[in-house]
């Protein structure tokens, strides 16, 4: 970017999208708080947004409150499988890893990748023995797991014994089509919802459609409000926090990225949004930089974030390109989840429709976190 010209420093950090139960609201808060500290510290002294964005998500996989590094939700075999994307939006350098098992800090790794790698992406055993190769301790998976996570293991797996669906993203959204004719924008629900038969969320609303017929259709999405949504599920509490982080330094570049431990109860190898270029993750220095969080497949059917880049960069700002993309992850396929989206001028844009995502912004003007926006 232009050199001659300081940029002011913009950090925007996420710690996942979903309904986060009031007694872990404090550790969310916390948790993006420290992460900003840490990397706008970087920042304000002249570092890479690179840097920064790899400190920031650094800190939130040490937090054993999100789900990255260790206390990552598990795998349905008891293992914590991790995936990360680091992307360099000045130099479009991407670094990947997916289905790490032995990372403490799966997004050290993507940086090596990133910098050392003439490939972008590696996974499973081969990420590891590149990490390795590169100076990285391999751990035990043991040391990643949580007993609060294979608490909740044997709950998701009780709720699947018993024919429930994991409805840890769906909402109660019926997708009661609207007529599209006088619709201007993506905040209208478009007619109608397609029904992907691949995706487990679709099957939750279908069955909650089902389930709510004769009841008479709860209400409108929340596209990208951060309005509460009136849960009918008791693992709708479970709170689902993949992190990220985007980042604007002085120098004018942009830089992304996102960490996760995935879903809960995945298959092993399953790989989801979060380490995928241009779904869960992505930056270009002549657009923007992305993160996202929430149900992986109709994120990465729609490559969303790239979609919501591609946005900024015919001219429409963060602030509406973010709740754009929100509304067409749910219009197009029922999706729930969570973006942050930051352009070169340090014009940011955050949405949600889940009932909450944490959330933090670092600028010359202080900082700001939150559990909605
Ligand atoms: N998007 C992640 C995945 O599907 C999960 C999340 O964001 O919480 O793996």
């Amino acid at each position: 970017m232009n050199s001659a010209v300081a940029h002011s420093p913009t950090l925007l950090v996420h710690g996942g999208a979903w309904a986060i139960p009031a007694d872990a609201a404090a550790a969310h808060l916390a948790g993006v708080r420290k992460a900003l500290e840490t990397g706008y510290a970087l920042l304000s002294r002249g570092a890479s947004a690179l840097d920064a964005v790899e400190a920031a998500v650094t800190v939130l996989e040490d937090d054993p409150t999100f789900d990255a590094g260790r206390g990552s939700f598990l795998t349905s075999d008891g293992r914590v499988q991790l995936d990360a994307l680091l992307m360099d939006g000045g130099r479009m350098k991407a670094g990947g890893v997916a289905c790490v098992e032995r990372l403490r800090n799966p997004i050290q790794a993507a940086r090596l990748v990133l910098e050392e790698s003439h490939h972008v992406y590696f996974v499973g055993d081969g990420a590891e023995q590149f990490a390795q190769a590169h100076g990285i301790t391999l751990i035990d998976n043991s040391e990643l797991v949580l007993d609060r996570e294979r608490e909740r293991l044997i709950i998701a797996k009780r709720r699947e014994a018993a024919g429930f669906g994991d409805d840890t993203f769906s909402g109660i959204d019926t997708g009661v089509p609207t007529d599209r004719s006088s619709s201007v924008g993506w905040d209208t629900p478009l007619l109608p919802v397609l029904h992907d038969d691949k995706s487990p969320e679709t099957a939750v609303l279908l069955s909650q459609v089902d389930r709510s017929s004769s009841a008479g259709a709860p209400g409108p999405s929340h596209l990208g409000t951060g309005e509460s949504m009136n849960q009918t599920s008791s693992t709708c509490h479970d709170s689902h926090d993949t992190v990220g982080a985007v980042a604007l330094d002085t120098r004018g570049n942009l830089a992304a990225g996102t960490s996760t431990g995935g879903t809960l109860n995945k298959t092993p190898g399953r790989v989801g949004d979060s380490s995928l270029i241009g779904c869960g993750c992505y930056a270009d220095n002549l657009s923007a930089a992305v993160s996202l969080t929430g149900w992986g497949e109709p994120i990465m059917k729609l490559v969303l974030g790239k979609w919501a880049t591609d946005r900024v960069a015919s001219g429409t700002t963060p602030e509406v390109a973010a709740r754009e993309a929100i509304a067409y992850l749910f219009n197009r396929l029922g999706g729930h989840g969570g973006i942050i989206l930051l352009d070169p001028d340090g014009r940011f844009g955050l949405a949600h429709n889940t009932p909450a995502m944490a959330w933090g912004l670092a600028t010359s003007k202080g900082l700001q976190t939150g559990l909605t926006v």
